[in-house]
């Protein structure tokens, strides 16, 4: 072998090994930037899942299905009508079968939160609707929910929901209020009577033997509601309106007995708990999930509020009312109000949390 041949051989050799340490610092260069992505990645993700959650200002509708089936309206009829009222019971939604999988609980939503609010003051007063009487809870909640905004902090420990449904109850406020809030949190005492109950008149209730009561205002209001649907050759017919507290409690046994109480949580009130006991609540027409697919219910989605009445259980609210999707529950609470919460898109419940929030002080 001539030199030359040897230096060409040595220089071929220097340049593999040259080029061997390129390829390995691009792919080492390439690595890194990889990694880097990864990491840049993850981050946008993170806060893409914190913004989640509730949706402070305007929440979004919310499903939910519904209260129950049979009614009744006084006791004496209640006594007299059990029978009925077992025949009546297979009325519950089939959607109520399901049991407890779809129940979003706020908790729930906020598990996966994972950096600290440690820099931030727990101080909540700046929000409109903060209640001073609450400053510890709302730190609390704050501490176990960290990346929630304040607003959001402030709504759901004004709606009870740093506790679970049906812990720590307390009295409906100013039960005979024409707004008053009934819900897993807020009780009617089971001596608790409306004052101004009249008989649902004749032709505007389903003719099943029973007779119904309801407070005058809203009775009034569905008459009215009920008469403009007829002109548009569609019917209305009350199918529950007022109960007593004897008589929720005997329809919530039932339905506890037959599906469990984490079923019949999901459509059914406890006793003191049922909209049904103000007398401003009524069901119409079917108390089932067909309901929706009339054209009655679709007449009552662009005109309830005219008449003052709100579906009280919307869909995806489940989480915030403590019922699924009831499309036939409807709550009277005057034109005015009625027809701000379907333009807000909020439930009545985050209404009281941030409007009617004084009452709860
Ligand atoms: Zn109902």
């Amino acid at each position: 072998m001539t030199s030359k041949k040897r230096k060409h051989k040595r220089s071929k050799g220097a340049l593999l090994i040259r080029r061997i340490a390129i390829v390995a610092t691009l792919l080492l260069v390439l690595f890194l930037l990889g990694r880097l992505i990864l990491i840049l990645m993850n981050l946008v993700g993170r806060e893409q899942e914190d913004v989640v959650t509730i949706n402070l200002t305007t929440e979004p509708m919310e499903i939910f299905v519904p209260e129950q089936t049979t009614e009744i309206t006084t006791e004496a009829s209640t006594e007299a009508n059990n029978s009925t009222e077992a025949s009546n019971s297979n009325e519950i939604p089939s959607d109520a079968n399901v049991t407890t999988e779809s129940i979003t609980d706020v908790s729930e939503n906020l598990t996966t939160e994972s950096s600290t609010r440690s820099n931030q003051t727990l101080s909540f007063n700046h929000i409109a609707y903060y209640i001073e009487s609450r400053a510890s809870r709302y730190s609390e909640h704050a501490s176990k929910h960290p990346l929630k905004s304040d607003e959001q902090i402030v709504l759901e420990v004004n709606m009870n929901h740093d506790f679970s449904f049906y812990d720590n109850i307390q009295p409906a406020v100013m039960p005979n209020d024409l707004l008053v809030l009934c819900n897993k949190y807020y009780k009617l005492d089971a001596s608790f009577t409306p004052t101004d109950l009249v008989d649902v008149k004749e032709g505007y209730y389903v003719n099943d033997g029973k007779t119904y009561k309801l407070a005058s205002s809203a009775h009034d209001a569905f008459v009215k509601m009920a008469d403009a649907a007829k002109e548009e050759g569609l019917n209305l017919k009350i199918i529950s309106a007022y109960r007593t507290n004897s008589f929720q409690a005997n329809l919530y046994e039932k339905y506890k007995d037959r599906n469990g109480q984490t079923a019949a949580d999901r459509f059914s009130a406890r006793p003191g708990h049922s909209e049904h006991e103000t007398g401003l609540a009524i069901d119409i027409n079917d108390v089932s999930s067909a309901f929706e697919n009339t054209a009655e219910f679709k007449w009552l989605q662009n005109n309830a509020h005219k008449y003052g009445f709100i579906l009280r259980y919307p869909k995806n609210s489940e989480h915030i009312t403590g019922y699924m999707y009831e499309s036939w529950h409807y709550r009277y609470v005057g034109e005015t109000l009625a027809t701000e919460l379907v333009s807000a898109d909020i439930t009545f419940d985050a209404y009281h949390a941030t409007v009617l929030y004084e009452r709860y002080e």
